[in-house]
């Protein structure tokens, strides 16, 4: 999970951002703390779906702490869930002489001193904690825990510029008014799992939908009604769909999907689908109820394997179809 993909908040992973550089420079923080302050273990400990996690764990002899290990957090009695669950500081100073630590599961590891504080995600939900941990009784000083939250600063605002990043990414490939993939994001993700396709020597087609009169719409109904049109047909489309197949907004009113593993009578028989589905919808705007139809050209892969040869064969078929009297698939 941590090989170039971290997951942000809720389940979100940044796949291609730089995550392994951000680890690795972590990784760093808490060799230079642990060496510093002189103590067998300096952690980065993350907070994933309810398990406390061992993210980045420093290379110190004798530390007994390996990336990677994980704990369900609730009731597990570690330090660190206190950290997160007040989302304060927690300094234990001897374990074995405190009452309320002396059971705590890291003295099987002989960690008997402990210093941490909270990371927080830049919407202020918990991210995880930055901690030190000693083999003997370790009173901490100030200095030591200046070092440590300056440290938890650099990394919270590295979470703020990876969390920038990312939902910068999503903007340039998401199309804002419909939520789906824009024309560029399509033809990346169609590209990709064309090349499988060909690889595999597996089926893929295409289906190009234009609204019929759309133009007559913005006319009729203004502007912002053609808008709540397109994203009505965007949630149709999107509801016929697996999860595999790719949709994108080529441009205006034109709407494309890539389906891998699908023959063209297939491809035919969705596209179909949605002919009728958006054919029998009403599209309720302000007083109005609006209805349209679309004409989609479909087509498959064939020797000449160039997605734009077979973006132009379903082009062509669409021609068809409006030629033919709209509302119709070829
Ligand atoms: P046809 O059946 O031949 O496709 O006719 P049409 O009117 O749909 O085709 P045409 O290409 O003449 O017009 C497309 C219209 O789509 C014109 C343009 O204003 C409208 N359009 C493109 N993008 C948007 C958008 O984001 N919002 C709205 N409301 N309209 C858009
Ligand atoms: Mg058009
Ligand atoms: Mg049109």
């Amino acid at each position: 999970m941590l090989s170039g993909s971290l997951c942000l908040n809720d389940g979100e992973y940044m796949e291609h951002l730089d995550t392994e550089l951000l680890i690795r420079e972590w990784q760093e923080i808490v060799d230079l703390l642990a060496d510093i302050i002189d103590v067998p273990a300096g952690l980065i400990m993350k907070l994933d779906q309810g398990k406390l996690e061992v993210l980045v764990s420093s290379k110190t002899p004798d530390n007994p702490y390996k990336v990677g290990e994980n704990e369900v957090m609730e009731g597990s009695g570690l330090y660190c869930e206190t950290v997160i669950k007040s989302n304060k500081k927690l300094k234990v100073t001897n374990a074995l002489t405190d009452e309320k630590w002396k059971n705590n599961p890291d003295i099987k590891l002989n960690m008997i001193s402990y210093l941490g504080f909270p990371i927080l995600y830049p919407d202020k939900k918990p991210f995880g904690t930055i901690c030190i941990l000693d083999s003997k009784e370790n009173h901490f000083t100030t200095k030591q825990e200046k070092i440590i939250t300056k440290l938890r600063d650099l990394i919270e605002r590295e979470l703020t510029i990876l969390d920038n990043n990312f939902q910068l990414k999503k903007l340039s490939e998401i199309d804002k008014l419909t939520q789906i993939n824009n024309r560029y994001c399509f033809i990346e993700k169609a590209e990709r799992d064309l090349k499988r396709s060909i690889r595999y020597k597996r089926q893929f087609s295409l289906i190009f939908f234009d609204l019929d009169f759309f133009k007559k719409v913005n006319d009729t109904y203004g502007h912002q009604a053609g808008d709540a049109v397109l994203k009505e047909f965007a949630k149709t489309v999107n509801g016929e769909l697996r999860s595999t197949d790719i949709f994108g907004r080529y441009g205006g009113e034109e709407f494309i999907v890539a389906l891998p593993e699908t023959d063209l009578k297939s491809a035919k028989l969705l596209a179909e689908r949605i002919r009728k589905k958006v054919e029998m919808k009403n599209i309720a705007y302000e007083d109005d109820n609006i209805s349209v139809t679309v004409s989609a050209g479909v087509s498959e892969l064939l020797e000449d394997t160039r997605l734009e040869a077979i973006i132009n064969r379903a082009d062509k078929a669409l021609y068809k179809a409006k030629q033919s009297g709209r509302n119709k698939v070829c």
